[in-house]
Parts: structure tokens; sequence; C-alpha cells
């Protein structure tokens, strides 16, 4: 059944007002009608069963028939702390990640990273990549759209870790050294968030992995293959499936 996330305040316990590009998923690519269902989310955890009332060219009205409660979010929050990398790769990453359950997305360029954002173009990307969660997270039956945020600053971003359960810096030189385990230390017992920092293409900095240990964030080495900046948080996200939600 479709699913789409709706602004809260156009959800009342009876109805829902649909409106924005949705309204034409629904008409046009859907071809859904009057008494046709669908499920609808206001992404602050109300999912409910409704059922189509009436189709107008800007909005879609629908009756709620009941509350469910069924979700399928990972029961740790995760934040995916990504250095820009090239091309569509981050709109790659964002809509993986969605679909493995991360809970934001925090947006930098590290040291390394050969993408730099232009402050006059943030906006705009930020609203592309902002679809792309909501539409992967509408795919992936989850119950919420994972944040998408960008920081102009590093340091900016560093503050944020202490507010976090568990931080940690995906480094390739502690792959390199063999040092695997750091990983299951930190997920066990499970911190209720996480916050997990990759670096671009070009690798982290070694002044980088100074500031991130010093702002309380752990090395942790996601095994010996070195895989690319859009690989490693997928690995992690999926790691996290396998620990919390298939091995228990
Ligand atoms: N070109 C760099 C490697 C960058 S890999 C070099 O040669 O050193 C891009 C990012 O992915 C890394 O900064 C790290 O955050 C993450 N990463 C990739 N493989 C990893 C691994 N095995 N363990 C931990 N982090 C890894």
């Amino acid at each position: 059944m479709q699913r789409y996330f709706v602004p809260p305040e156009q959800m009342s316990e009876q109805d829902v007002r649909i409106t924005g590009e949705d309204v034409k998923h629904i008409a046009k690519v859907m071809r859904l009608k009057s008494g046709d269902k669908i499920i609808c989310l206001n992404n602050q955890g109300r999912q409910t069963l409704c059922e189509i009332t009436s189709m107008e060219t800007n909005v879609v009205t629908a009756v709620v028939l009941k509350e469910l409660h069924e979700q399928a979010e990972l029961p740790v929050s995760i934040t995916i702390a990504q250095s820009l990398v090239k091309g569509d790769k981050l709109e790659f990453v964002i809509q993986k990640g969605t679909e493995l359950g991360a809970s934001s997305f925090y947006l930098y360029s590290g040291e390394r990273s050969v993408v730099k954002w232009e402050s006059s173009k943030v906006k705009k990307k930020l609203e592309r990549l902002r679809k792309i969660a909501k539409e992967a997270a509408e795919q992936a039956e989850r119950l919420f759209v994972p944040d998408v945020l960008y920081y102009h600053s590093t340091e900016m971003m560093l503050e944020k870790s202490f507010s976090f359960d568990a931080a940690v810096y995906l480094y390739e030189e502690q792959a390199r050294h063999g040092q695997h385990h750091d990983l299951a230390d930190v997920l066990h017992p499970m911190p209720s968030s996480i916050l997990a920092v990759i670096g671009p293409e070009g690798g982290i900095s070694e002044k980088e992995a100074v500031a991130w240990k010093s702002s309380g964030c752990r090395a942790v080495s996601l095994g010996p293959r070195i895989l690319r900046s859009e690989t490693a948080p997928l690995y992690l996200l999926s790691a996290l499936s396998y620990h919390y939600e298939i091995l228990r």
C-alpha cells in the first residue's frame, strides 16, 4: 500500500489533507481513486490507514480508518556524518542510508574532500536530498524521515558530538593497523544514540583525527578492506541491523 508523509498540521484525528507533489503521485503515477486506501504518516510517530474521499487538482482528502502501530525503525538512533562526495554519490548515501534505517544525516566538507558547496546552492541541494530521504523512507516503510543537515564548519559539527550517547569516526588507519574490535565494544551495551563520522574520498586527515578524538569520538574500523566513502555508512548501518535486529 502506498505511504505518504504529510505535514502534521494537515492530519487531524479524523482526516488528512494531502497537498504538493504527492497529489500528482496519487492521481497520475498511482492512478488511485476515491475509495482507495493509503497509509498516511505525520513524521512524529503517527501512522494511519486512510481511505481517499475526494480528489481535486491540488488536494487529496482522506478519512482516517485506523491507527497503525507496527513500525520498522532501527532500535538505535544513528546519525551519519558524511563528508561531501562527488556527483550523485551523496544522493546514493541518503537514499540507501535511509532504506537501511539512519535517523539523520549531517553533511560536512572534510579537509581532503574534493567537493565544496557554494553557500548560495546549499538550500537547493538540501531540498533535493530531503525529498530523496522522504521517498526512501516511504518506500522502506519507515515511521520517520531522516533529517538532512549541512554544517558549514566542522567545529560546529564537532560540538554536536557531545549530545550523543556514543560517537565514533570510521578511520581507515584503524583498519590498516588491524584494530577491528572497537565497533563491537561501542555496540555493547547498546547506546541510545550514535554519531558516526565518515571521511571523504581522500580519507580523514591526521589533524581531523586528532580533532575528532578530542571531541570524544572513538576511532573504529570496519574491517580489513578499505571502502569507498559512500560504502562505509551502508556497511555500518547493515552491521547495526544485523547486530540488533537479526542476531537477537
Ligand atoms: N583514500 C583514502 C581512503 C578513504 S576511504 C586512503 O587511501 O587513505 C573513505 C572513508 O571511508 C574513510 O575516511 C573512512 O571514514 C571510511 N572507511 C573506509 N574503509 C574503512 C574501514 N575499513 N574502516 C573504517 N573506516 C573506513
